[in-house]
């Protein structure tokens, strides 16, 4: 399942020039400053801090997973924390298992399906628990990379941000590994962010996971189409309601087409949906409609 591809299969990743990683390395720190400048309104001004992170900064996450997915682990300040014991020569050691690896990644996709439905309840108004979880992350992320070799452990498993970038990271034509692996560590086994450019290793990477690739489109949608006044009952149970029918489309137009394809038009439904719903919502937000 976490076999390595052969090397003729293997489309090698493009090294960065100096000034393109250079540019990446500022990138990462420009992000971190988003980041403290995000909580501090978080702390201070919880509306603006809040409307800036679910509607200015998140929003623009599954654009950069579809076009640079890779160049998002430059910016994504958790991944930036979790490189920073490597930077500092203090990396750990360990590398997971496939098992444990494979349970890792599927929590991934049940934090994710946990987390989400919340924001109708907690993150989505409470901005010191925004902040809080945050800071909590952070140190996990950090952790995880004084404890794991590389990325591994929390990056490349067990965030819940991770099943999305792969997911829409799908059709990237990107050519580049994340600046932080240039020097692969080989912490994750099988991982598509080595074979950069390489379509067959990223869809076998989301094939393991087809199931869930498939009840994404239902999963988003539902979250759109409740809200919290409909109650925990409802929102848990519309949006995991909606993630089983869309399992069962896509399973179905699995049998009718290539595997491939409707892993494809999963990850494209999802991807409209969101943009569908979130676009009129970021107007409103801002004032723009
Ligand atoms: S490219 Fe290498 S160092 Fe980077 S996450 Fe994948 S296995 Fe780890």
């Amino acid at each position: 399942m976490f076999k390595e591809r052969t090397r003729s299969t293997i489309v090698e990743a493009k090294p960065y020039t100096n000034r393109v990683g250079a540019l990446l390395v500022i990138g990462s720190f420009v992000s971190i400053g988003v980041l403290l400048i995000v909580l501090s309104f978080l702390a201070f001004v919880p509306d603006l801090g809040l409307r800036l992170l679910w509607y200015g900064i998140i929003p623009l996450a599954p654009l950069i997973f579809f076009t640079v997915p890779n160049v998002w682990v430059n910016l994504c300040p958790l991944a930036i924390i979790q490189g920073f014991p490597r930077r500092m020569g203090m990396s750990g050691k360990r590398i997971l298992q496939p098992k444990e690896q494979l349970l890792l990644m599927q929590g991934s996709w049940i934090l994710l399906y946990l987390l989400v439905p919340l924001r109708h309840f907690v993150f989505n108004e409470m901005a010191l628990v925004c902040l809080v979880t945050t800071l909590l992350l952070g140190v996990v992320a950090f952790a995880s990379g004084l404890m794991f070799k590389g990325l591994g452990g929390w990056c490349s498993a067990l965030c819940p941000i991770r099943p999305v970038e792969m997911a829409y990271g799908l059709f990237t034509k990107e050519m580049n590994r994340p600046e932080l692996c240039a020097v692969c560590e080989s912490c994750l086994i099988g991982c598509p962010r080595k074979h950069a450019g390489n379509f067959e290793a990223k869809r076998s990477f989301n094939a393991q996971f087809s199931y869930w690739v498939f009840s994404f489109p239902g999963f988003v949608l539902g979250y759109f189409l409740v809200s919290k006044d409909d109650g925990w009952l409802m929102v848990y149970g519309q949006i995991l309601g909606l993630a089983a029918v869309s399992l069962l489309l896509f399973g179905a137009l699995h049998r009718l087409i290539k595997w491939r394809w409707s892993l494809e038009a999963a990850v494209l439904t999802a991807l409209s949906t969101y943009y569908v719903f979130i676009i009129p919502k970021i107007m409103e937000q801002w004032g723009l409609g």
